[in-house]
């Protein structure tokens, strides 16, 4: 993904990635942590003597990966998490779950969040 070339940190709660940029930071100044954009969760907001500002190149998702075929209703077949898209996410079902090749064509993923 050619996005993903710019991150250089990936949010420890969510896996987002992030391109961070660092400035000196004032002496004596306290920083309270960042809030990643994607969760929520704290980042810090120094590192040493830096300042760092957080660019968000990319967010993930959590999927519900089903099942479909013209004749059966849609089946639940597992959900994944913190996945850019819906390619990524039905890859990442099929690596994990060890789903057959036949079952591979019928794949869907529906974001949960
Ligand atoms: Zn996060």
């Amino acid at each position: 993904m050619a996005a993903d070339t710019r991150a250089d940190f990936f949010c420890p709660h969510c896996d987002a990635a992030y391109k961070v940029v660092r400035a000196k930071a004032e002496l004596g100044k306290t920083y309270w942590p960042i809030r990643c954009k994607a969760c929520r969760g704290p980042l810090a907001a120094t590192n040493g003597n830096d300042l760092l500002t957080y660019y968000l190149v990319r967010r993930n998702y959590n999927w519900a990966i089903y099942h479909t075929t013209q004749q059966a209703p849609a089946r639940l077949v597992s959900f994944v998490d913190n996945q850019p898209n819906e390619l990524a996410a039905i890859a990442r079902a099929i690596k994990e779950y060890k789903i057959p090749v036949r079952e591979r064509d019928g794949l869907v993923a529906r974001r949960r969040d």
